[in-house]
Formats: structure tokens, C-alpha cells, sequence
């Protein structure tokens, strides 16, 4: 008999995971809650043509992964907004980018990413919130106001709960600077992994318990005709940990790893697409706005697509994005109509509160002081023959991001070949 494996969860983790077991000749079988596949990938399609993301949109160069997997499956990858060149802030009323700030703006810029970039370097995570760490250090005001924005805008939180040591890598510092889309939508990239592992996908199957045994797992699954139990030889779990912490598991877990799965923290986003019936605005592209509010950055993604449609992507992260609920997207018009208060009537909207999400709760892990250095050598950390995998669990400069979700689903599988090898 071949080995045979449970994945649970057909995010990009799973369908990553899925895809290399098949290709070791492991039998597997991957049980995903939702109708569809993807998880916190999810394209929409809105008027003539034209497409945004709900969820993960911007690929790096660096992501060299997710790019060997879309060559692989046939997806092309078009250019974005350059970040941080096409970067602009709405300050006081008006649009600025690094070329029109001043010289003083500039130093305090330099300065505080000096800072960062050396916390980065010596590796530290101090027992600091962002925000206690901007009150303490020589940082300008201007400074402090920008990593502040950066905190939601970026990583979906706020300054005063994320640690300083995380916020160095998550504000750019471990990745690279060009940005890119998947063309015709990332949800494509998910399609093609379904499509080919084909029938041993299987959607609107939750897993309400997972059970470790002398030889083998038991893995509860929910199924149209009720609760069925599957065995199986091993298990890569990829669920969000804000979601696997309701899923009881008898396993040999230890102390800190139950620690860090109920404790972890996630952001909250909430993403609205607005479609506008043309370019109202005067550069060639939207590029990427930061502004204060309840959205805290619009950017355009329809750049390299057909149509003289356009769709503005309104990001609203933190504590400020639990609060938007039916509101979502009067208050991302309204956040349009502060920087260019004659853009026109929209065609279509569509948004998604990915903390009210019920098989996401959370957009992306973050961590609080001190938690990085102390949840790090769990995260990877296998329990028997249950293995974890998910953004989460990614190599730290990739942790957030899509590229994570699969390095953590490759790095699962080894575990598991490796395991079969001993
Ligand atoms: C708003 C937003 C914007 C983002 N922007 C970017 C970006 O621009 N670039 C980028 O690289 N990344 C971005 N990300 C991050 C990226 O989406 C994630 O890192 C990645 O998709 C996570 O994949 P995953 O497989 O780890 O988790 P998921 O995609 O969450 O997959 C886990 C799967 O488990 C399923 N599941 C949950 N509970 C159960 C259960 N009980 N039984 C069975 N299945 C279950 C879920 O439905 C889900 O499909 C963004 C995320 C969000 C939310």
C-alpha cells in the first residue's frame, strides 16, 4: 500500500503540499471547507471583462515558487506599481511621493528605516509594540505618522499591538521591491493545482477533529451525509491557526505548541473593489496610496488589463477595518472622494471582511513583542505524523504572503518524505 496523506485545506499550503506528494507517488486526499478552492485567494469577476483580488494580489521577483509553479501551469505573471517608487501619501490634503517630499520628510524617512534595518539585521525582537518603540527612539513625527500607516496598511494591525522586531520585516525590509500579478487572477494559479489533482479534491468537506493513533491519524470530516471518519498515515494541516484552535486534536502536541496555536495573533482586513467607468485620475497609473481612515491604501489593479474601465483595490487593515461591516463600501467611496473628491459614479463594488470570514478569521498572522523568538521553533515543528503547513508557518521573510503558503506546503511534504525515508 502507498503512503497515504490528509491535506487539510486547499489554500495555496494544501493545493502546494497536494501537488508535490503526487508527484513523490504519495496517495493523498485533501478535505477543504469552502465551495472552492483558494482560501485567502479569491478573484472576482465584475463588469466587461475585468477582474480584481478579495484576497492576496501582488507577487515579488523574489517569490521564485509561486513563478516556477505558474510557468509550470501555464500562467503568465504582468507587471504592477513599482513599490515603493509608485508609493504616494495623501498628507494634509494632498498627494506626495518620495520625489515631492522634503528634504526633512526625506531624512526622517532614511532615518527610521536606518533603525529598522538595523533591528533587522541583529535579529532582535524586542519586548517593544511599534508604537512603543517610535515613542522612545529619536524618530521624527513625520516618521512615526508613516510607520504607523505602514502597521495597517501592511501587515492589517495596529502600531500599538505588533512587535517592533516583526514590523522590521514586514515593512519591506526582507523582500524584494518589484511587484507583479497573475494575469486573468490568482485564482487561476489554485484552479490549475485543483484541476490537476482532480478528484482528490474535495470542497464543503470540513474537518471537525483530527485523532492520532498507535499507526495511524483519524481525521472527522464533514460531509453532506454526516460526520465520516477517515484514516489515513499522515496529515499536513494548513489551516489558519485562528481556525485550527477550535479543531480538537489528540496528538502528542507539546506545551508551546498548543501555546502558539491558540495564541497567535491575525490582522483584520477588509478589501473592497470599486469599478469606475474610467481613468479619473491624471498619471498613467493609481500606483499605491497611503491615506489616514478607515481605508488606509487604494491602489489600482486593473493597470496591464483591457477596457476603459477601472477598478480601484481599497485595503482597510486593523482594529479600524472590525468596524466597516455593511458600511464597507460607502466608506471606501468616501475615502476616493478625499483625494479626488469629482471621481465619478461607480458601475459595481464587492468586499470582503476576511475577519468575519468563518475559515479564515484574519487576514495574515502577525506577532506581538517577543512572540516571533518565542513562537519560532514551533511553527514548523511536526506532532507525530501531523504536519503544518501554512502562510504561518512560512520562513519568516515570506511569512504574510502567497509565496509562504507554498514554501510552507513544500517544506511539509519533505517532512513527510523524509519520514518515509528514515
Ligand atoms: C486581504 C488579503 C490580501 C493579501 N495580499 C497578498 C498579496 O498581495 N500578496 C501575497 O503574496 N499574499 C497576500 N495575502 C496573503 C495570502 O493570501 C496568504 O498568505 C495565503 O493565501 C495563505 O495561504 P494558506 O494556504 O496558508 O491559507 P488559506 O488560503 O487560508 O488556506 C487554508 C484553507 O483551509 C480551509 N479551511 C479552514 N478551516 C477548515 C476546516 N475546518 N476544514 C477544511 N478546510 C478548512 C480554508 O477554507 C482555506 O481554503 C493576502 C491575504 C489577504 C487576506
Amino acid at each position: 500500500m502507498p503512503h497515504q496523506t490528509i491535506v487539510i485545506g486547499a489554500g495555496l499550503a494544501g493545493l502546494s503540499a497536494a501537488y508535490e506528494l503526487v508527484r513523490a507517488g504519495i496517495d493523498v486526499q485533501v478535505f477543504e471547507a469552502r465551495t472552492r478552492v483558494g482560501g485567502r485567494v479569491h478573484t472576482v469577476q465584475l463588469h466587461a471583462g475585468q477582474y480584481g483580488e478579495l484576497g492576496a494580489e501582488l507577487v515579488d521577483d523574489n517569490h521564485t515558487a509561486l513563478i516556477t509553479y505558474a510557468t509550470e501551469l501555464g500562467i503568465e505573471l504582468d507587471s504592477a506599481s513599482k513599490f515603493p517608487d509608485d508609493l504616494y501619501w495623501f498628507i494634509d490634503g494632498m498627494l506626495h511621493n518620495r520625489m515631492s517630499l522634503t528634504q526633512e520628510q526625506t531624512s526622517a524617512l532614511d532615518n527610521l528605516y536606518a533603525k529598522l534595518q538595523s533591528l533587522l539585521e541583529e535579529q532582535k525582537d524586542p519586548q517593544q509594540t511599534l508604537d512603543e518603540w517610535l515613542n522612545v527612539e529619536p524618530i521624527e513625527p513625520f516618521a512615526r505618522r508613516i510607520a504607523r500607516w505602514l502597521a495597517s496598511a501592511l501587515f492589517a494591525t495596529d502600531s500599538e499591538l505588533i512587535g517592533v522586531g516583526f514590523f522590521a520585516y514586514v515593512a519591506g525590509l526582507g523582500n524584494g521591491g518589484g511587484n507583479m500579478r497573475v494575469r486573468g487572477g490568482v485564482s487561476r494559479l489554485v484552479d490549475a493545482f485543483a484541476k490537476h489533482l482532480g478528484e482528490r479534491v474535495h470542497t464543503s468537506t470540513p474537518v471537525r477533529r483530527i485523532q492520532q493513533t498507535d499507526e495511524t491519524v483519524s481525521v472527522s470530516v464533514e460531509t453532506a451525509s454526516g460526520l465520516v471518519e477517515v484514516m489515513t498515515d499522515s496529515v499536513i494541516v494548513t489551516l489558519p491557526w485562528s481556525v485550527l484552535r477550535d479543531i480538537p486534536i489528540e496528538a502528542p502536541l507539546i506545551n508551546a505548541q498548543r501555546e502558539a496555536i491558540s495564541s497567535l495573533l491575525y490582522g483584520g482586513v477588509v478589501k473592497t473593489l470599486l469599478q469606475y467607468p474610467h481613468r479619473f485620475w491624471s498619471k498613467s497609473n493609481f500606483g499605491i496610496v497611503l491615506l489616514e481612515g478607515e481605508y488606509q491604501a487604494i491602489w489600482e489593479p486593473t493597470f496591464a488589463q483591457m477596457g476603459t474601465e477601472r477598478i480601484l483595490s481599497c485595503f482597510s487593515g486593523g482594529t479600524r477595518s472590525l468596524k466597516l461591516c455593511e458600511q464597507a463600501s460607502d466608506l471606501a467611496l468616501a475615502a476616493v472622494h478625499t483625494i479626488y473628491p469629482d471621481a465619478p459614479e461607480i458601475i459595481l463594488s464587492s468586499s470582503h471582511d476576511w475577519n468575519a470570514d468563518e475559515w479564515a478569521r484574519g487576514a495574515y498572522c502577525y506577532f506581538r513583542p517577543g512572540d516571533l523568538h518565542r513562537f519560532e521553533p514551533y511553527l514548523t515543528l511536526p506532532a507525530g505524523r501531523i504536519f503544518f503547513a501554512g502562510e504561518h508557518t512560512a520562513p519568516l521573510m515570506y511569512r504574510g504572503y502567497m509565496e509562504g503558503a507554498i514554501r510552507s506546503g513544500q517544506r511539509a511534504t519533505q517532512q513527510i518524505l523524509n519520514l518515509l525515508s528514515e
